[in-house]
């Protein structure tokens, strides 16, 4: 069976066709500057890459564009589009009207389109890529695997804010949570390697990249998440706040006269490591400022560790306990001198790990000493092939 994958945003839309048998990608490729002059179509087969320069005015010739890439006497992977036995889409934001991956029908088109208020920038580019699929493929399965469905199972108390509770029913402000298919796809290849049962288990992943979140999983499933209403909250990131006290954004409205659009901006695009540093919003460049003599890049890093242990300890505090503890995405699969800093501290709960195995990098491993009473594993992330794995389950 053949799976191919489609991530849509704004003017770009990535793809990789799966072998599920081998779980191999076959092929891989990005579409840039959709609907702008100069687009450009990136395409991998067998680790070599090949640019070439497409007309794409939209989405649907965009997937034109792959499907001619994938059938293609020279640099395509298969001789007919009946190969392709489903398309797996990427949806950012499913509301609270999905709590799994779904087949994608007229009335989960319909519900999508309501969930656009929630997911302005992303959803839309999400919907083009299905209709533009759908047209180039007719009867082929779509299915729709969203990032914020895993953590439909997390508690009131877990995804309520304060505010009155209007603003919940009639503008359906809560936690929602990001990144739920890596932290699912995480989650279970933790409990594989432990050999245990994932209802079993109470885990902790840590999806450290250029966006960061961390989930608490008690038994395989969700139960609190540090990103919230949008992936803005949580812990600091490449160039995004985290959490900060929210009556610091009326202050400085005010006070700098900044309009909406301009201090959504300086959250999201001008804080994080970056708005700290000044440096940069990847985290190799900012460590290398701060052993440059960079101080406040020092102190960026050191608020990272610092925030993804406080977020540690206080799912484990939330679980009554915790078994592994699982790094993935950029920095946390890369950076090893991170996780020993997080981990430093942690002996109390159980935590312990080895040195050595702490250098060893792209693979999963666990990285403990063997009597550390709570694992602490590299897992890494596989968010094209978890979307292929939910669609197959769904269209068998
Ligand atoms: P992601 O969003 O998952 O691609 O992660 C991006 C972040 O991961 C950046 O801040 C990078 O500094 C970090 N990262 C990616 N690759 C490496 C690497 N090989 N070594 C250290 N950090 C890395």
């Amino acid at each position: 069976m053949k799976i191919l994958v489609i991530n849509a945003g704004s003017s770009s839309l990535k793809y990789q066709l799966i072998d599920m048998d081998t779980k191999q990608v076959m092929a891989k490729g990005l579409c840039e500057r959709i609907g702008i002059e100069g687009s450009m179509l990136n395409h991998t087969v067998n680790g070599k890459k090949i640019q070439l320069p497409t007309e794409m005015k939209n989405h649907a010739q965009a997937i034109q564009a792959v499907i001619a890439a994938l059938l293609d006497k020279e640099h395509g992977v298969i001789s007919s589009m009946n190969e392709i036995s489903a398309v797996g889409h990427r949806v950012v934001h499913g509301g609270e009207k999905f709590s799994g991956s779904v087949i994608i029908t007229e009335a989960v088109k319909k519900a999508l389109e309501e969930c656009i208020d929630l997911a302005p920038l992303h959803n839309p580019p999400n919907l083009t890529g299905i209709s533009a699929c759908e047209e180039a493929m007719p009867g082929v399965p779509q299915v729709a695997v969203f990032d914020t469905a895993f953590h439909q199972t997390m508690p009131p108390a877990s995804f309520l804010y304060a505010i009155p509770f209007e603003y919940y029913e009639k503008c359906k402000i809560r936690r929602y949570g990001f990144h739920g298919t890596s932290h699912k796809y995480v989650a279970g290849r933790a409990a594989s390697l432990l050999g245990k049962n994932i209802e079993d288990l109470k885990i902790i992943t840590c999806h450290l990249g250029n966006g960061s979140s961390i989930t608490a999983i008690d038994g395989g499933k969700s139960v609190d998440t540090s990103m919230g209403f949008t992936p803005l909250a949580g812990l600091l990131m490449g160039t995004r706040c985290g959490d900060i006290d929210p009556a610091i954004v009326t202050f400085l409205m005010e006070k700098e006269h900044l309009s909406p659009e301009e201090m959504d901006a300086i959250l999201n695009k001008k804080s994080g490591v970056y708005g700290l540093s000044g440096v940069s919003s990847d985290f190799r460049d900012v460590e290398a400022a701060a052993n440059g003599g960079n101080k406040v890049a020092k102190v960026a890093l050191d608020m990272f560790a610092y925030q993804v242990k406080k977020t540690i300890g206080s799912y484990a505090a939330a679980m009554g306990g915790v078994d592994a503890i699982v790094f993935t995405a950029g920095i946390g699969e890369n950076n090893n001198v991170l996780r020993a800093s997080v981990a430093e501290g942690l002996e109390f709960l159980g935590v312990q790990i080895d040195a050595e195995k702490n250098n060893v990098r792209g693979q999963e491993i666990d990285i403990s000493t063997p009597d550390a009473k709570v694992r602490m594993m590299v897992i890494p992330t596989n968010e094209e092939l978890a979307i292929a794995l939910e669609t197959k389950a769904l269209v068998g």
